[in-house]
């Protein structure tokens, strides 16, 4: 019999890491519970990831499904993009002056995404969001913004409101300490789908807002697609009171097409960020936009820049993952396997009587036990159960299989998982969900 993962080592790191590093780790969300010998919150630090696998300090290797929350969507230190970056290394890693490189990623990205005419690079989703909305601030010469309840845009004050459940429909909550009041008089908060509700935000008070920002899929809650013509309906909104409309394409973005959400369901935003997908993992972000709006990006405009910003490594990584993604069928590829995983387990939880749906695209979706056919809202996700879903992540990690311990985080899929790794993971959910029913 297969011997059970412990995780001793990573423990005894966790507890030392807590004395030079404050709480642990660098990131909020890396801390899980169900792995930790105690009560308290602690991480599972990795020895190292290679295409569609990783491997943790204590020996336990899993099927990697977080994909470090996305980025990589060709797979782990993935050849093409790896050497690339190696033989760039050997030139230098910054210049803080502009490289061909830079040139080349530009018009590719140009070339692919139907609301880039023009972009400007970054390091991280973050700045990125950060960027757009002080851009269609100056654009605009307007200060609100208008976001939904449950998505996410990144740590800086601007946005980070509204991203938990409150009970009700819609809460404009700020989430984290810290964070200036005045900020949050910025903000107006609908619920994603609801055409009514922003609509009437929008007539009544859009002498103020300069603009909409939503993630097209929304993707820190599950995935919930827009209902069919919701995101039309907010691009005319937008187009008629001079609301710059951005998609917060940080997920989406490379992972859904080369095209992204916009490409998909043939919206174009004003202003649209990319990060994740993008590199393959090396940190690098951009926000896109039309010429007018990303015109007022200039000296004695709108001020935008960074160290880091377009640095020849990460813009090399963003090259050859941008190539990669032309030249071979890397989504025909996602799709098969994705599509085989979500329809699996969909079946699963049939099978073993859990009512629940998976959603999303075959390389962004989750499984979401509900009593619903489908969640459209971020409020159905409150009447799911997550007690469920606690009850069948441990056992799934037993079996190796890597998901978020954050139910409302998606599962990703990379060109490298094979249709081996989908029969092994399928296995495992059907003895995970059987264990779960009895
Ligand atoms: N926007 C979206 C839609 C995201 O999902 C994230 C991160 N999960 C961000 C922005 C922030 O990106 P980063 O963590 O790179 O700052």
């Amino acid at each position: 019999m297969k011997k059970p993962f412990h995780y001793t080592t990573s423990f005894k790191l966790f507890q030392e890491m807590q004395k030079y590093v404050q709480g642990g780790v660098s990131s909020g969300t890396r801390l899980w519970t169900d792995v930790c010998p105690t009560a308290l919150p602690c991480s599972i630090f990795v020895k190292k990831a290679l295409g569609s696998h990783l491997w943790d300090v204590d020996g336990n290797q899993y099927i990697d499904y977080r994909l470090g929350f996305g980025p990589v969507i060709l797979g782990h230190s993935f050849p093409a993009v790896h050497q690339a970056v190696h033989r760039a290394d050997t030139k230098g890693l910054i210049y803080a002056l502009d490289s061909e490189v830079e040139l080349e990623v530009a018009k590719k990205i140009h070339n692919v995404v139907p609301c880039a005419d023009k972009v400007r690079f970054a390091n991280s989703g973050t700045e990125s969001t950060m960027t757009a909305l002080r851009i269609a601030r100056g654009y605009t010469k307007k200060e609100k913004v208008l976001k939904f309840h449950g998505h996410y845009h990144g740590h800086h004050d601007y946005l980070l409101f509204s991203t938990q459940h409150c009970g009700f429909n819609v809460c404009k909550e700020v989430a984290s300490e810290g964070i200036p009041q005045a900020i949050q008089d910025l903000l107006y908060v609908e619920a994603w789908n609801d055409f009514e509700g922003v609509e009437k935000t929008v007539k009544q008070h859009h002498r103020e807002i300069a603009a909409l920002i939503l993630e097209p899929v929304m993707a820190n809650a599950t995935v919930i697609p827009p209902e069919p013509g919701f995101l039309k309906h907010v691009r005319e909104l937008c187009d008629q009171y001079n609301i710059v409309l951005i998609f917060d394409e940080v997920k989406t973005g490379f992972r859904l097409g080369l095209g992204g959400a916009q490409k998909l369901f043939k919206v174009t935003p004003d202003l649209a960020t990319f990060a994740k997908s993008l590199g393959n993992g090396y940190p690098i972000a951009c926000v896109a936009g039309k010429e007018d709006i990303m015109s007022v990006v200039r000296r004695g405009g709108v001020f935008h820049g960074g160290t880091y910003a377009a640095n020849p490594v990460s813009l090399t990584a963003a090259n050859a993952t941008l190539d990669f993604l032309m030249k071979r069928d890397v989504y025909g590829r996602i799709a098969l396997h994705g599509r085989k995983l979500m329809k699996g387990i969909e079946q699963m939880m049939h099978d073993h009587h859990l009512d629940g749906v998976v959603q999303g695209y075959p390389g962004l979706f989750h499984f979401i036990f509900t009593c619903k056919d489908k969640v459209t809202t971020f409020k159905d996700l409150e009447e799911c159960d997550f007690g469920l879903f606690v009850k069948v992540h441990a056992p799934l990690l037993q079996e190796g299989v890597m998901i978020d311990q954050d139910p409302e985080e998606p599962m990703y899929l990379s060109y490298s998982h094979s249709g081996g790794d989908v029969t092994k993971t399928l296995d495992a959910f059907d003895r995970v969900f059987a264990q779960a029913k009895a």
